[in-house]
């Protein structure tokens, strides 16, 4: 029996459960890399790190006594039925995808004519809460609120907690970290990477491949960084420079300074490269020891304690259905500047797709309050906006978009995941952030020719669903001021919000 351990390229970790399972002497490992992936137009700094990393991986492997295979080629099944016939593999063992298309695209490769290898799962050890223990978790609760899983969580692996109680007494200190930003505000400067030899030979082959395949973004400079040890160098710099800062702006958004506070680490921990309970543990130890404020120290693992875990148990628990949920009917197509990654007109969408478009980043709050906001308001369609930001964003797969972008951003699981939607006018992003000073459209107006989009589009949205939210205990207080409206401006309000182009289609300008 010859035995071949298949590395996905989001699971570049040495202790991965399938190469747990053997010994460099007792099998062989296989990673791809497959052109087949450009056909969904990634962003080309995604991309480049996806290749990047794996091609470092397999030299890490080689270095730990592997035997190695990194096979380039169109697709994943012509270069590995080859691949399994030319080393006679009997088993290929894999670690479980932690996205569903690709459990399901690896099972129809398998039993395809001519492929002889038995296909083993081994249970995936990238997340602290197997599918499994998520289930029993969410029980029979009627709804699934991530503040709970969280709780249950510090409790079940001991974090931040004085025996049964949280630490500081409390278990969020969400209200202190919302501030606004104030003028001038700076963070620290990030630590980027300069491209070695192997990652340059990438961006090499990936824009030789762009005249077939267009795909969006800057691939140069390219600054993350692709294997473990830039991955800890990250973790280390942002405990050192940034830990302390976190918590106050993580909300803020300011021009220029995309990444202030954030950690920057998201990308490395969802490609294996960083172990969620390592960083998290390291990060609760070195905080309290250099007595890092409890907000922040909070405010980080909750991120990744809660919202991650979180958002990879839903994933599973919601099941294969979950993409096609869109509550609120959502048709209108992406917008062009969407895909173009600027052009919109409105300073907030245009400073945050710039950012995007050189460095494949944007924060969470970028995402939810500027872009998903943008794509609620507007009706875009759920899994075209899901299908953008997997394309788009340098820490994104499918397990992490289609719960942020269909549930938390859209609202289009009717609520399986947040309880109201997340819908916010110009008001908001003028109070967290830099960018409506300059930009040619009034935060206070809500009609007329320099009336803010977002306040457009926020009050057309109430208009549009105001009889599904009358009674909702969040949003009812929304709609009474909705019925405050002049008629007739409401009626301009919605006649603008029919012109611009990413409108709902099929609805009427007033009603
Ligand atoms: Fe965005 Fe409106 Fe502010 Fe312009 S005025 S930056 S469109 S929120």
């Amino acid at each position: 029996m010859a035995v071949g351990i298949w590395v996905l390229n989001d699971q570049l970790d040495l202790l991965q459960a399938a190469l747990a399972s053997s010994k460099p002497d007792q099998a062989r490992v296989v990673l791809v890399e497959a052109e087949v992936s450009l056909r969904q137009r990634p962003h080309l700094q995604k991309q480049i790190l996806f290749w990047s990393a794996q091609r470092h991986f397999a030299q890490e492997l080689r270095r730990h006594g592997w035997t190695v295979d990194l096979l380039e080629g169109e697709s994943h099944g012509e270069v590995l039925s080859t691949w399994q016939h030319d080393h006679g593999i009997t088993e290929l063992r894999v670690m479980e995808p932690a996205d569903r298309p690709i459990r399901e695209a690896i099972e129809r490769l398998c039993r395809k004519a001519g492929w002889n290898a038995e296909l083993i799962w081994l249970a995936n050890n990238h997340f602290l809460w197997s599918p499994a223990e998520f289930r029993d978790w969410a029980g029979s609760k009627k709804q699934l609120r991530m503040e709970f899983f969280y709780r249950e969580g510090r409790r079940r692996f001991d974090v931040l907690m004085e025996g049964d109680e949280p630490l500081g007494g409390r278990w969020n200190f969400d209200q202190e970290n919302r501030k606004s930003p104030p003028r001038g505000l700076e963070g620290p400067t990030p630590m980027w990477f300069k491209p070695d030899a192997i990652t340059t030979a990438v961006i090499r082959k990936l824009e030789g491949l762009q005249s077939l395949h267009e795909l969006p973004g800057s691939s140069r400079p390219f600054k993350w960084g692709t294997n473990r040890v830039e991955a800890l160098d990250v973790l280390e710099n942002f405990i050192t420079t940034r830990l302390a800062g976190f918590g106050p702006y993580q909300d803020a958004m300011v021009s220029k300074q995309t990444t202030l506070w954030h950690s920057l680490i998201s990308p490395y921990i969802n490609l294996g490269l960083l172990r969620p309970l390592e960083v998290i543990k390291t990060i609760e130890r070195r905080g309290l020891e250099e007595k890092v404020p409890l907000a922040s120290l909070e405010g980080v693992i909750r991120q990744l304690l809660g919202w991650r875990e979180f958002t990879y148990g839903l994933y599973h628990h919601f099941g294969s259905q979950y993409p096609t949920s869109n509550a609120l009917d959502a048709k209108a197509p992406l917008p062009l500047f969407l895909q173009e990654l600027g052009g919109s007109g409105m300073g907030c969408v245009d400073t945050v797709l710039t950012d995007l478009k050189t460095s494949g980043y944007a924060h969470h709050i970028q995402r939810l309050m500027v872009l998903t906001n943008l794509g609620l308001l507007a009706g875009l369609e759920p899994q075209g906006l899901t299908a953008w930001f997997k394309a788009h964003f340098i820490d994104a797969h499918d397990w992490v978009m289609q719960t942020n972008v269909v549930g938390m951003g859209l609202w289009a699981d009717g609520g399986r995941l947040g309880s109201k939607p997340y819908a916010a006018s110009g008001r908001y992003i003028n109070k967290m952030s830099d960018y409506c000073k300059g930009c040619r459209f009034n935060p206070a107006k809500r009609s007329g020719a320099d009336a803010c989009p977002f306040n457009v589009l926020y009050w057309d949205f109430m208009a549009r669903h105001a009889v599904r939210f009358r009674n909702h205990p969040r949003m009812a207080l929304m709609i009474r001021q909705l019925e405050r409206i002049d008629g007739d401006e409401l009626k301009a309000i919605r006649a603008t919000a029919a012109g611009f182009e990413w409108a709902q289609p099929g609805q009427p300008p007033c009603s």
